[in-house]
């Protein structure tokens, strides 16, 4: 059995309250993907003083994959009561940016370069090799 709040039947209510509100996970469609939530996260920790039972802001849909990241990253896993530097967050947008603010790469638009029409890659090429 779930520790409070997640056993009580105010966290329940809320949890189907916000996935009616959210039924798609809010980092995935961040991410440009559409992905079901089955999960309910709050956005500040219980275990660092946030409210059990906050308002539907301060809680957050996410699928089962979002949420293990999170709470890997997280002050769930640890990482602000120890050294150990945080770990990234994983992943990268539809555009290909990384998700992780911290990347150096984050804010720069990652395109590719465009296909040279002379390649041998080159669709049209290959058709009018073919006919
Ligand atoms: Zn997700």
């Amino acid at each position: 059995m779930a520790d409070w709040p997640y056993n009580t039947a105010q966290w329940k209510r809320l949890r189907l309250l916000k996935l009616g509100a959210d039924p798609m996970c809010e980092p995935c469609v961040d991410a440009g993907r559409i992905t079901l939530a089955n999960t309910v996260d709050h956005v500040v920790p219980v275990s660092t003083g946030g409210p059990a039972f906050p308002s539907l802001d301060g809680l957050t849909s996410m699928c089962a994959s979002c949420h293990s990241q999170k709470t890997a990253r997280g002050v769930e896993a640890g990482a602000v009561r120890t050294t150990r530097k945080l770990q990234p967050r994983k992943g990268c947008d539809a555009n290909g940016n990384p998700l992780d603010p911290a990347h150096p790469w984050a804010g720069k638009s990652l395109r590719a370069a465009p296909l040279k029409t002379d390649s041998p890659l080159n669709p049209q090429l290959v058709s009018r090799r073919r006919g």
